[in-house]
């Protein structure tokens, strides 16, 4: 197991029943931990002319921030629906019952910037296709997408690389 992978814990059945929750806080307590995590992400990155770092709530936000400051760049966050002052965009995306939406202030990017989007997991990937098409909707390019874990049994990350986005992992779980 990689270094990264083994300071990930487990939690089995939360918030539902079925859900292996895979919680980072344990990668992001430990000194080394939090360091490896932006040392990758700022290797595979850098050089690829990224002018700013998007993260999308909550946890996305502890990368981004950190990552930002290692890379010389600003930040944005994506938030959870009602969080941002006016003026928003707002993006709609399917959950496994119901539906979610992201928002992103109108004026936090512009079509010079070009970004990367970061987040903890993705699973299902439908909050990061709803960010992209935020950031797009804005007027900026993405780069890519970076997280901390994918779970390859569901088809998030070929979701993101069907839109033409390169889309990395640091780790991966099998399962759900
Ligand atoms: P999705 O939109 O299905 O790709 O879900 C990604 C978002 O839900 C991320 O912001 C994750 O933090 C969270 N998430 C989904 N599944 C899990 C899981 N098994 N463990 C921890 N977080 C999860």
């Amino acid at each position: 197991m990689n270094a990264i992978k083994s300071k990930i814990r487990t939690v089995p059945d939360f918030p539902t029943k079925g859900i292996m929750f895979r919680d980072v806080t344990t990668l992001f307590k430990d000194p080394q931990g939090l360091k490896d995590v932006i040392t990758s992400f700022s290797e595979q990155w850098s050089g690829r002319g990224i002018t700013c770092i998007v993260g999308i709530d909550a946890r996305g936000f502890i990368i981004g921030g950190a990552l930002a400051y290692e890379l010389g760049l600003g930040f944005v966050p994506i938030r959870k629906k009602g969080k941002l002052p006016p003026k928003t965009l707002s993006q709609t995306y399917t959950l496994e019952y119901g539906e979610d939406s992201v928002e992103i202030l109108d004026i936090s990017l512009d079509e010079t910037d070009k970004v990367l989007i970061v987040d903890d997991l993705i699973a299902t990937g439908g909050t990061a296709e709803a960010s992209v098409k935020l950031v797009e909707a804005v007027g900026a390019t993405v780069v890519g997408c970076a997280f901390v874990i994918d779970l390859p049994d569901l088809p998030g990350m070929n979701k993101i690389r069907a839109l033409g986005l390169e889309c990395h992992a640091l780790c991966a779980f099998e399962g759900h």
